[in-house]
């Protein structure tokens, strides 16, 4: 049988790493973790760390290194590590790579992905975003809705968030860039960073990713 692929997946926002990041878990049968739900787990089950982690998020800040650093040891151990899993979202400081690495010790990650997608389109992806105030529902300037600013589904007003601006988007790229390119440069030098092409329909996007995936991974390997 095997163990399921242990992998990150790094990729700025807009680049559609939350879909492939599930998809490549289903495909495996392994564990998609975001970041929000490795905190809301640890919160749930009331350590600690996962209660702090949850002060953080509830007041809408980014959890810090040492946080994060807590959450990630309760979780990594035994029968999870053996399971695999799809990270998404973490690590996202150097310091949170260099932890993570830590307590794998023995457990090596397979693999990290990069999916790429130029800050062009990207940008364009999350600055053209519109939503429903009233339900929720998501609209692109590509693909609005039928009458101008009104939600086909329940007539509320449509509109663009104020984290959505480009100004918005362009400040939390840059801070993407900041604290991805060392941990890019980190499991660079671990000989474990895979780069894929993120432009292109969800399903060759994710043929690339797994091609990726079985060239490095090897399911009898500890
Ligand atoms: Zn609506």
């Amino acid at each position: 049988m095997g163990r399921g692929p242990r992998l990150v997946l790094l990729g700025r926002q807009g680049a559609g790493k939350g879909t492939q990041a599930q998809l490549l878990a289903d495909n495996y049968g392994v564990e998609h973790l975001s970041t929000g739900d490795l905190f809301r787990a640890a919160a749930a089950e009331g350590t600690s760390a996962g209660l702090e982690a949850k002060r953080f998020m509830d007041a809408g800040e980014l959890v810090p290194d040492a946080t994060v650093i807590r959450v990630v040891e309760d979780r990594f151990t035994g029968d999870f590590l053996n399971r695999g899993f799809v990270l998404d979202g973490f690590p996202r400081t150097l310091p949170q790579a260099e932890e993570l690495h830590r307590v794998l010790d023995g457990h090596p990650l397979d693999l990290a992905l990069d999916l790429e997608v130029p800050t062009e389109i990207v940008l364009r992806r999350i600055a053209g975003r519109r939503v429903c105030e009233k339900c929720g529902a998501t609209y692109h300037v590509d693909m609005p809705p039928a009458t101008e600013g009104v939600c086909d589904s329940c007539g509320g007003r449509v509109v663009q968030r104020d984290d959505d601006t480009e100004e918005a988007v362009q400040r939390r790229l840059e801070l993407y860039e900041q604290e991805t390119v060392p941990i890019i440069d980190f499991y660079c030098n671990l000989g474990k960073l895979s780069a894929v092409d993120g432009i292109g329909e969800t399903d060759d996007v994710f043929k690339r990713l797994v091609d990726q995936v079985e060239q490095h991974f090897d399911p009898q390997s500890p």
